[in-house]
């Protein structure tokens, strides 16, 4: 039977890390700022954003959600998007995705300068972490990483599949896994035979967003797979991208849903914001 990478007890420590740079940091007078902006009322992004509220005052900073209209003009969203980018308390933006229909994402995103864009989805972080420099990274893939590093399942060398090729998950984290020498695939709804290909991994990572997609027999003995998707079921229940129960008859570890991915997460969110805050201060650079 696999073993179950707890992604809350893993996170939990990430967070007890946070916290200490962060108390350092207000023993000096600075307390970092993490302003959550929300606009319309998307029922399960109301539920990110105050888990990510609580998670951040927990860990000590001082935190706020911009609760904004759905019916906001772009200019206006531009214009407080910018405003909070000139804010020197202000250490770390956040825009919740996605917004209502008419707003044009990436418009906005461009509006956060590159250094308080926590969760790395800018055109310069885009940038760096293709380039292998440092810069902030989304919260997810580096979520993936940590759990993986402090797990001692290592990387380098290893046969990564991937499955999705979004901006917030696939892409980031296949340029994350490269990075730390990997051998990375990046599989996607027009990949052939995806179960042959998924049978070659080492680390099988599913961000597809389909409930129980990977079957047991699409995972190598003795792979450690990671399962980020977050689907909800007719009956209310969460539930991943992976069969779970057939996983752990092949995998060596598994992370599980709800418990896995997401709460790791927001541990590397709180922990990209301290980054920032540090940095802000010249501080040396921690992690990424
Ligand atoms: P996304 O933008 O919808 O991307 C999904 C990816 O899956 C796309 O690249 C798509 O391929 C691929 N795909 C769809 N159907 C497929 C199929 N039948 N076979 C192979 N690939 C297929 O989603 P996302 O934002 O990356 O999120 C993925 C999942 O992770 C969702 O369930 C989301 O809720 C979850 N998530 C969890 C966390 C967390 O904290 N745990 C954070 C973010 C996201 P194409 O590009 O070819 O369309």
């Amino acid at each position: 039977m696999a073993t179950i990478l707890d992604g809350k007890a893993c996170a939990a420590v990430v967070r007890q890390g946070v916290a200490a740079r962060v108390a350092a940091l207000r023993l000096r007078g600075y307390q970092p700022g993490l302003v959550v902006v929300l606009v319309g009322e998307d029922p399960a992004s109301q539920v990110y954003v105050r888990n990510k509220d609580k998670a951040a005052q927990e860990a000590g900073f001082a935190v706020r959600t911009l609760r904004l209209p759905a019916d906001l003009a772009q200019s206006e969203l531009e214009a407080r998007v910018r405003a909070l980018g000139a804010d020197t308390l202000v250490h770390g933006i956040l825009v919740q995705l996605p917004l209502p229909r008419g707003l044009d994402a990436p418009a906005v995103l461009r509006c956060i300068p590159p250094e308080k864009d926590v969760d790395g989805l800018t055109p310069p972080n885009v940038a760096a972490l293709a380039m292998g420099e440092p810069g902030l990274f989304p919260c997810t893939p580096l979520g993936c990483v940590e759990i993986l590093e402090r797990s001692g399942i290592p990387l380098s060398g290893a046969e990564v599949v991937v499955i999705g090729r979004s901006m917030l998950v696939g892409k980031p984290f296949a340029l994350l896994a490269l990075e730390r020498h990997a051998t990375v695939t990046i599989a996607h709804s027009r990949t052939r035979d995806l179960p042959l290909v998924c049978r070659r991994a080492d680390i099988l990572v599913a961000a597809v967003g389909r409930p129980r997609m990977v079957q047991g027999d699409w995972i190598r003995e003795g792979a450690v797979v990671l399962d980020v998707g977050i689907n909800r079921l007719p009956d209310g229940t969460l539930c991943g991208d992976v069969d779970t129960a057939a996983a752990l008859t092949r995998a060596r570890a598994i992370t599980p849903v709800p418990g896995g991915i997401g709460p790791m997460t927001i541990a590397m969110l709180l922990s990209n914001t301290v980054l920032a805050a540090e940095r802000s201060l010249g501080e040396p650079a921690h992690g990424a």
